[in-house]
């Protein structure tokens, strides 16, 4: 395993009512990486988050995060997270900076200082100082400002659950660069989604879950050259006539472009057409069973 693991679940299990939601679990996450936790309802990815941030205690297993021991008692590790729940709901009768600064003072960060770092996550999450009360506000908004109170005090590590779920593509695609730009200013990310594109256009790492399970855990080449296929398609002129040809075998395809050039034709065109998540996702995780 890498040297500059941050998180590292091993063997995690979480068990109601003697059904297995997680069923021993194992994955890690290097300083600055970003994973994503995708597979369908259900699948105990919700679970899995709540038990690396130390929100619920694993049946059995245990998460190291910089070394530590989460626990429900561990409040320094505890400290260096910011959790977004997937519903977040907000104190609707207080207004954006109040509802910031209540949370900045649980976290004994000076008025001075919280008021910086406020100003600075409503620029930068776009979100206008009000004097409306939360309670009014638009679900995209009450996400960014679920999201603010996340970093209020400077967490180094983001656990988010579905962070863009049930927004606007236009909120959703706008969250999702935040996720990035907290990336690249250093933190480490592990969130939860469905929307796979997103998730295969940030993530370093991805862990496929399925009834408990990993049914597949990589970075994203890792999981393309495991699980994917890549498709050639030639494009070819024959006798008048404009033909394609699909192979997905590379020695292949180099016999049927010299076959085609003995037989008289000419090729227009060979393109690649590579798996994506999405694709990898549905062949690994047969929604039918
Ligand atoms: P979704 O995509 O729908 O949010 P998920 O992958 O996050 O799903 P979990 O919420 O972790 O899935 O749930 C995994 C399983 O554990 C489900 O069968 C769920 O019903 C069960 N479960 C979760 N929390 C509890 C609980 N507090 N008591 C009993 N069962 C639970």
């Amino acid at each position: 395993m890498e040297n500059n693991v941050v998180i590292a679940a091993q063997g995690l299990v979480k068990t109601y009512n003697d059904q297995n939601a997680v069923d021993g679990i194992e994955f890690h996450v290097c300083r600055g990486e970003v994973l994503g936790i995708i597979g369908p309802n259900g699948a105990g990815k919700t679970t899995t988050l709540k038990m690396i941030s130390g929100l619920i205690p694993p049946t059995r297993g245990k998460t190291l995060i910089n070394g530590q021991a989460v626990s429900i008692d561990n409040t320094s590790i505890k400290k260096v997270i910011g959790y977004l729940p997937e519903d977040s709901p907000l104190y609707e009768n207080m207004k954006t900076r109040d509802y910031l600064r209540f949370f900045a003072d649980i976290h004994d960060i000076k008025r001075d200082e919280a008021d910086r770092r406020i100003d600075t996550l409503l620029k930068q999450l776009n979100l206008e100082e009000s004097n409306k009360r939360l309670g009014t506000f638009s679900k995209g908004m009450k996400r960014k400002v679920a999201i603010a109170r996340s970093l209020v005090n400077d967490p180094q590590i983001l656990i988010y659950d579905e962070p863009a779920s049930g927004l606007d593509p236009q909120t959703a695609h706008y969250i999702i660069g935040f996720i990035r730009t907290m990336k690249d200013r250093g933190k480490t990310i592990i969130f939860s989604g469905h929307n796979l594109a997103q998730v295969e256009n940030i993530c370093d790492r991805v862990l496929i879950m399925k009834g408990g399970n990993v049914a597949a855990y990589g970075t994203i080449p890792e999981l393309k050259e495991q699980y994917g296929t890549i498709t050639y398609s030639i494009t070819y002129e024959s006798g008048g006539a404009t033909q394609i040809l699909n192979i997905m075998d590379m020695d292949e395809m180099n016999r049927a472009v010299r076959e085609i050039v003995d037989d008289g034709g000419s090729i227009t065109d060979v393109s690649v057409e590579e798996s994506d998540l999405e694709e990898i996702f549905l062949r690994l995780v047969d929604v039918e069973d």
